[in-house]
């Protein structure tokens, strides 16, 4: 019995130590980032092709490579630059709609914080009128917090008559 315990909080612990680490240790890239990133580097890789096919031309014009070298060379990097633009239109507007969800998310924020600033201060309540006591007696005026008049001496809650 005391081991089926032991088990189960076992168990547990180790559930709420998982639930509590993974996230420590996974990577996480937000999605929009991880899109930057593939565009950056689809950039930079069509930027070095390109700059390789220039390379390339350079090389056939000074005579370091045979046009059949050049040919051959050229046309695959001609398509591999094409492959390169390509994906880089796919991703591109992707990145875009990225950035505007993000806007939108941030200025969703903005407003769900200037509600709560914008939420109204308690309205403290009307102050109560002055009530006004006169003494029965001699007709003098007293406060509600009086247990005595204090001209005549008459108790307030045998005089007890209010005008207002
Ligand atoms: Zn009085």
């Amino acid at each position: 019995m005391i081991w089926t315990a032991i088990l189960i909080a076992s168990v547990i612990g180790l559930a709420a130590l998982f639930y509590v680490v993974w996230p420590l240790l996974a990577p996480r890239v937000p999605p929009y980032q991880q899109q930057d990133d593939r565009l950056i580097d689809l950039i930079n890789r069509k930027d070095v092709t390109l700059a390789a096919i220039k390379d390339l031309e350079f090389d056939y014009h000074v005579g370091k490579i045979s046009e059949e070298d050049f040919q051959r060379f050229n046309e695959r990097l001609r398509r591999q630059a094409m492959i390169y633009m390509q994906q880089i239109e796919k991703h591109a507007p992707e990145v875009y709609s990225m950035d505007d969800a993000l806007e939108a998310e941030i200025a969703r924020q903005r407003q769900s914080r200037n509600g709560i600033k914008r939420k109204t201060a308690p309205v403290a309540p009307a102050p109560e009128p002055a009530v006004q006591i006169t003494c029965a007696h001699c007709g003098n005026t007293l406060s509600p917090s009086q247990k005595f008049c204090g001209e005549c001496g008459s108790p307030v809650s045998s005089v007890a008559a209010a005008t207002n």
